[in-house]
C-alpha cells in the first residue's frame, strides 16, 4: 500500500467498485476509503499524497465508473455518522451526507415536514443530490438547502456553504469538484402527515409507471436540452428506444434511460450513450449533455 495516513475507518487496496454502483459496473479503485467521521476524513486529507487523484461516490446512482483501474482514492461516506437524520426545529434538519435522499423524505413525512415529497422519487444520498441540484416534478434540491458543510479534498479544510454561493440552476452548479459534502441542512414548510404521504405515494407511481425504477440503471443518462425538448424525445424520434450493444440497451420503458440487461460492462453503455448521441445530433443537431457522471479509466490495466 503507498504510503498513506492511519485512519479509524475503512483503507483498503484495489476495491471492487461495481457493487458500489446502481449499474453494477465498473473497475477497480487503487484506493478505498471510508471515513470513521468527519475528524477521519479532514485528517487523512490534510496528510493524502497530493499526486493521487480523490474521488467521491455516494449510493452511485447517478455515476458510470469505466472499467479499467480507477487511479486514486475513491471515498465513500458510508457509515453511520454520516447517514444521520436529525431535527433542529419544527421544520428544519441536519442530515449526514450519505443519508438517503427517500429516508429523508420519510422521516420528513413522520415528522410532518412538508416541500420534501420530491426527495422520494430521488434514489441516492443527500450529498450526491448537491452537485448536479437533483430534482424531480418540478422541485430541486436547492429549493430545500439552507446550508452545507464540505471539506477541501486538497487539504481538508471545513467550509460552510450557503445556498445562494452555489449558481444552482437546472442539473448543475458552480460548485468546484475539489468540496466533498459532508452534511447538509435543509428547511420544509409545516404539513400534515396524511397529505405528504400521499404526495409521496403519487411520485412513487408517476415513477414507476413511466421509468425503469429496479433496473440496473443510473437514472437519466442525459439532461433535457430544454422543456420543449426532453431528452427522451429526441432519443426516441431518433430511433433508438429499444437498441442495444453488448449488454446494455436503450430503455424500452423511458427513452432516456440505459440498462445494464445482461452483464454489460461500462464500456457498452458508455459506448451505446455515444451512438445514441451521435444519431440524435445527425437528426435535430442537437448535442445531448451527459447527466450522469462518467469517471475512470476504459484500460483494464494500470500502466
Ligand atoms: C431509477 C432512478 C431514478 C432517478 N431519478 C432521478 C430524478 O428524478 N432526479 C434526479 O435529479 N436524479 C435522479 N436519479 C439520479 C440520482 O439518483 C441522483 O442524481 C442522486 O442525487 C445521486 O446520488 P448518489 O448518492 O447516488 O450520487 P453518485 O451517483 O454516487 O454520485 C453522483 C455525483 O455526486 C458526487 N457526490 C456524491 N456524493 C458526494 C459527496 N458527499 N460530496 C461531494 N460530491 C458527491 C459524485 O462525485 C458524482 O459526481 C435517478 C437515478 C435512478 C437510478
Amino acid at each position: 500500500m503507498k504510503d498513506l495516513p492511519k485512519v479509524k475507518g475503512e483503507l483498503l487496496e484495489n476495491y471492487e467498485l461495481a457493487s458500489l454502483t446502481r449499474f453494477k459496473t465498473g473497475g477497480v479503485a487503487e484506493i478505498y476509503f471510508s471515513p470513521r467521521d468527519v475528524d477521519d476524513l479532514t485528517s487523512f486529507l490534510k496528510k493524502a499524497p497530493k499526486d493521487m487523484p480523490i474521488h467521491v461516490i455516494g449510493f452511485g446512482s447517478n455515476i458510470l465508473i469505466r472499467d479499467g483501474v480507477l487511479n486514486g482514492i475513491v471515498i465513500r461516506l458510508q457509515n453511520d455518522n454520516f447517514s444521520k437524520i436529525e431535527k433542529i426545529d419544527d421544520i428544519t434538519l441536519k442530515c449526514g451526507a450519505f443519508a438517503s435522499s427517500i429516508a429523508v423524505s420519510k422521516f420528513c413525512a413522520e415528522n410532518g415536514i412538508a416541500g420534501m415529497e420530491f426527495l422520494f422519487g430521488i434514489p441516492g444520498t443527500i450529498g450526491g443530490a448537491i452537485l448536479s441540484n437533483a430534482g424531480c416534478f418540478d422541485r430541486e434540491i436547492k429549493d430545500i438547502i439552507v446550508s452545507f458543510e464540505a471539506v477541501d479534498k486538497l487539504n481538508g479544510k471545513r467550509k460552510i456553504f450557503t445556498v445562494d454561493e452555489c449558481g444552482f440552476a437546472y442539473r448543475k452548479s458552480n460548485i468546484s469538484s475539489r468540496w466533498i459534502f459532508t452534511s447538509v441542512i435543509i428547511k420544509g414548510n409545516t404539513g400534515k402527515k396524511e397529505e405528504i404521504l400521499e404526495k409521496m405515494d403519487k411520485i412513487k407511481e408517476k415513477k414507476d409507471s413511466s421509468q425503469p425504477t429496479y433496473t440496473k440503471t443510473s437514472g437519466s443518462t442525459f439532461k433535457n436540452p430544454s422543456k420543449e425538448h426532453p431528452a427522451w424525445k429526441l432519443i426516441k424520434e431518433s430511433g433508438c428506444q429499444g437498441m442495444k450493444l453488448g449488454g446494455a440497451i436503450v430503455s424500452p420503458v423511458h427513452a432516456n434511460f440505459i440498462v445494464n440487461e445482461d452483464n454489460a460492462t461500462s464500456a457498452d453503455i458508455e459506448d451505446l450513450a455515444e451512438q445514441v448521441r451521435l444519431k440524435v445530433y445527425e437528426k435535430f443537431g442537437i448535442m445531448l449533455e451527459y447527466e450522469i457522471k462518467i469517471i475512470g479509466s476504459r484500460k483494464l490495466e494500470n500502466p
